[in-house]
């Protein structure tokens, strides 16, 4: 059949995040394998936030990328390790600062709730003179904060 995996990579770059589309499933590193064998495809993925809704629309979208190189594809879905914000790329949180919304702070070593509320650096202006508005934004995955100085609200996504 003659599809290789670096292929099928290739193929899911195109592959956006249902709810950021700016940012791949690759990037965001909820693609977490990719298998070719002589039956086909399977591409391992670790949803991101158990909270958001778009994990049918992704997995649909994977098969459909798969399959238009032409292989059988099956996408199993692992919970454990959990998915976590780390597994961002960098070009990945590079594109979501582009599309308006604050990355989420890097967790090197300490736990979540101590970075959790450092000021969040706002994607339009870079000011730290950002302040908390509501941990519960839009969907679970993020927060509202309001920057000082381009008095406007951005959101951030949840360290996890
Ligand atoms: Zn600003």
């Amino acid at each position: 059949m003659g599809v290789t995996a670096a292929e099928v990579w290739q193929a899911l770059e195109r592959v956006m995040d249902p709810e950021i589309p700016v940012v791949s499933v690759v990037e965001m590193g909820i693609v977490r394998n990719v298998v070719v064998d002589e039956r086909g495809v399977a591409v391992t993925m670790t949803p991101t936030f158990a909270g958001c809704p778009a994990l049918d629309v992704m997995r649909r979208d994977i098969e459909a990328a798969v399959r238009g190189l032409g292989a059988a594809c099956v996408v199993q879905t692992v919970l454990s390790p959990p998915w976590t914000t780390e597994w961002i790329s960098e070009t990945g949180r590079e594109k979501l600062r582009r599309f308006g919304l604050a990355p989420p702070p890097r967790l090197s070593g300490g736990p979540a709730d101590v970075t959790f509320f450092e000021p969040a650096p706002c994607p339009r202006c870079g000011s730290t003179r950002t302040q908390l508005r509501n941990a519960f934004g839009p969907t679970l995955c993020r927060m509202i904060w309001y920057c000082d100085d381009c008095r406007d609200a951005f959101e951030q996504f949840k360290a996890l």
